[in-house]
């Protein structure tokens, strides 16, 4: 019987934007998955600056998947202290769904760069999937330089499970920028996270 196949899509969100949405349904399509969940970091382990508050970042992933019966959030990070590892949520995950899922942590190709600090990776990759799309600006993800850590058959899995999505060229950096100078280009953000940002008067906007 084929295992139910629930993608989890973490990271700082701040703010969640277009980018983030036309991957994560190029992905879910892709894939042909069952769900996609939407984790907000507390504190990633590997960014220095400090978030807009958690309680704001999921708010506004909220209402960026309202509507999206195949997408939904988890407050599952914001809840633990910080920093935020990948490896716990997806234990919450497995305790969560059983063991009988198939789980998928999804990033973008940039998130390679630092990919073999992050706590405990051989452990994570045993945990779940971890499955890389592409990312404007970034070279196609590739693996040969985690040869000496990964073991082959983790390579192989990982070169296995590369995504290859549309490249948007769409960062919360970028967009954090354009508020604060008012000149935000047109769908980069969701009306309703823009209006949320305009209401609670968040990046300097
Ligand atoms: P920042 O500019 O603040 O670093 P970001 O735009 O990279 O933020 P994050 O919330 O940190 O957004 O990203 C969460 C995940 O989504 C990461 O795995 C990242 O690689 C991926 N991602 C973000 N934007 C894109 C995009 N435009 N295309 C593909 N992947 C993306």
């Amino acid at each position: 019987m084929k295992k139910t196949k629930i993608i989890l899509f973490g990271g700082s969100f701040d703010p969640v934007h277009s980018g983030h949405l036309q991957v994560a349904q190029a992905v879910f399509a892709q894939l042909a998955a069952d769900t996609m969940i939407f984790i907000p970091a507390r504190q990633s382990p590997l960014k220095k600056d400090q978030p807009v508050e958690g309680r704001h970042r999921l708010e506004m992933l909220r209402l960026a998947v309202a509507g999206n019966t195949n997408f939904s959030t988890s407050d599952c990070e914001l809840m633990r202290p910080i920093p935020s590892y990948t490896l716990q949520t997806i234990e919450h995950f497995q305790k969560k769904f059983g063991r009988d899922v198939q789980l998928h942590w999804l990033i973008g190709a940039d998130q390679l760069d630092d990919f073999d600090k992050w706590y405990r990776v051989t452990d994570l990759l045993n945990a779940c999937q971890v499955t890389v799309m592409y990312r404007a600006g970034y070279p196609k993800p590739t693996f040969d330089r985690f040869a000496g850590t990964f073991t082959s058959e983790q390579i192989r899995l990982l070169s296995d499970y590369v995504v290859a999505t549309p490249l948007v060229p769409i960062s919360s950096t970028a967009i954090r920028r354009h508020l604060a100078e008012g000149t935000l280009p047109k769908g980069w953000l969701p009306d309703a996270v823009y209006g949320y940002i305009k209401q609670y008067h968040l990046y300097g906007c």
